[in-house]
């Protein structure tokens, strides 16, 4: 029996919470007599409901229940900046090939795809903006990150453009960064407002059971999971809960949990918007230092700031660390748009990330029927939607060409226990933040 210590909190609104669309209804089924089924999913992030979405495809005759501590959209999955990211974006020189970066690719794509016909389908309201992405440096010490980026794009056969000075400036509204490379592929959307959109499309052999914490696991033939709200038994567990999954008994060592912030702004006044971005479409920028600020000019005129990495072993975070986080992004802000100093934020939030050391994932089966699915690192929107919908499959018997290529590639490095973890991960992180100089 394993005892679940720590479980998910809301860490500050989440802007994109807060503003989509019907955000206040309960999704989810309340607590019901039949609490026995055949697969049960905790998590329901982009990993989580992929994976009961196709699961419900492959084997529709199944019982399926997805439990989340939160309201759906409460969630890493919908607190992320809302970048569905197609080409592998490695600034900190990993180790890549061409031959690894197309199956990426591809992948990527795929989930795009994925969610696009589920945004199409359902009619799901979630500002989706086939936009690409700049992936921008002000430092010169930066620009260095972007040619790697733009040579790895180059041997790749991935398009690209080029962009600097004025005409940069024109296209994001900010004469900030000296240069960007520009890709087409990436799409943007409100993270909250999507992953709703999904759930709320759940066939009726999926039970949906949200702010249904799960305080307690006995592994067996027939899995007895306690929640707040009462048992349930299912003949299969799948693990998808992002970092808290290390609370479940099965990761050791693999992971790192690292919080980050993000912060929106209220709509920018219509003469601001008439003045500075009369020509200017929403955009989206994720910065050439990997410690660096991800930046968004919003279809509702508002300006997203994401930054601060900080190690949490405990997995959560305080009032303390949003201040902080608020303060660095007021700065990179008014930074970015001195002309703008008059505008408020008007939400500030954190979100917890799974990070590994090698951009590895987990995609592991460690009995006959439990598998855990995490370490999505900073790209989990695409990712979590392909890795769930791969593990359908697994599940179901499959192994082709992509579950064989995710399979190798989900062996995370191992990470030294504490209290070296901390010491070595708080150090880095000091040191990288220092490192990104005004692309923080
Ligand atoms: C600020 C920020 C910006 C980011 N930007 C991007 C981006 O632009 N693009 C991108 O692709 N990725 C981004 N990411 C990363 C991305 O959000 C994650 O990789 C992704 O959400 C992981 O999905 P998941 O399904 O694994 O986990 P989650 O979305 O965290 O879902 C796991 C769910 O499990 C539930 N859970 C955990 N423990 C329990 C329990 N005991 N009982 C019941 N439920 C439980 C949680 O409540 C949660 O809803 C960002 C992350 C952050 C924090």
């Amino acid at each position: 029996m394993v005892q679940i210590r720590v479980s998910p909190k809301i860490d500050g609104v989440s802007g994109w919470f807060a503003t989509s669309p019907d955000h206040g209804i309960t999704i989810g089924k309340s607590f019901e007599d039949d609490k026995d089924f055949d697969f049960v999913i905790i998590g329901a992030g982009f990993i989580g409901l992929s994976l009961a979405h196709r699961l419900a495809e492959r084997q529709p005759d199944a019982k399926i229940a997805v439990i989340d501590a939160l309201k759906v959209g409460e969630g890493t999955s919908g607190r992320n900046a809302g970048f569905i990211i197609d080409v592998p974006h490695n600034v900190d020189g990993g180790k890549t090939t061409p031959d690894h970066d197309r199956r990426l690719y591809a992948l990527n794509k795929f989930a795009i795809k994925r969610l696009r016909d589920f945004k199409d389908h359902y009619a799901i309201s979630c500002d989706w903006q086939e936009s690409g992405k700049y992936m921008a440096a002000r430092e010169t010490n930066n620009l260095g990150n972007l040619n790697h980026f733009a040579a790895q794009l180059k041997n790749d056969g991935f398009d690209y453009q080029d962009f600097a000075g004025d005409d940069l400036a024109k296209r994001l509204g900010t004469s900030y960064y000296q240069r960007a490379i520009y890709t087409k592929g990436n799409v943007l959307v409100n993270p909250a407002a999507l992953i709703r959109g999904i759930a709320k499309a759940l066939p009726p052999s999926v039970s949906l059971f949200e702010q249904t914490p799960v305080t307690e696991i006995t592994y067996g033939s027939k899995h007895v999971i306690r929640t707040a709200c009462g048992l349930i038994t299912a003949k299969f567990i799948f693990e998808a809960g992002n970092i808290f999954n290390s609370e479940f008994g099965y990761e050791k060592h693999r992971l790192a949990p690292v919080y980050t912030y993000a912060s929106l702004t209220k709509p920018l006044e219509a003469s601001d918007v008439e003045k500075y971005f009369s020509n200017v479409k929403p955009w989206g920028i994720t910065s050439a230092h990997p410690a660096g600020t991800t930046v968004r000019y919003t279809p509702d005129h508002r300006i997203f700031i994401r930054n601060i990495l900080r190690f949490a072993p405990t997995l959560t975070t305080s009032k303390d660390d949003l201040d902080f986080a608020l303060t660095h992004h007021r700065r990179s802000f008014e930074n970015r748009f001195p002309m703008l100093s008059h505008i408020p934020f008007e939400f500030t939030w954190g979100g917890m990330i799974a990070v590994t050391l090698n951009q590895n994932y987990v995609f592991h089966k460690p009995a006959e029927n439990i598998m855990v699915l995490n370490g999505c690192n900073g790209v989990g929107v695409a990712k979590g939607t392909y890795l769930g919908f791969y593990a359908a499959d697994f599940i179901s018997g499959d192994n082709n060409e992509e579950i064989r290529f995710i399979r190798e590639n989900s062996h995370p490095s191992f990470i030294v226990p504490d209290p070296i973890r901390s010491l070595v991960a708080r150090y880095r992180l000091k040191k990288e933040q220092a490192a990104a100089g005004g692309d923080l």
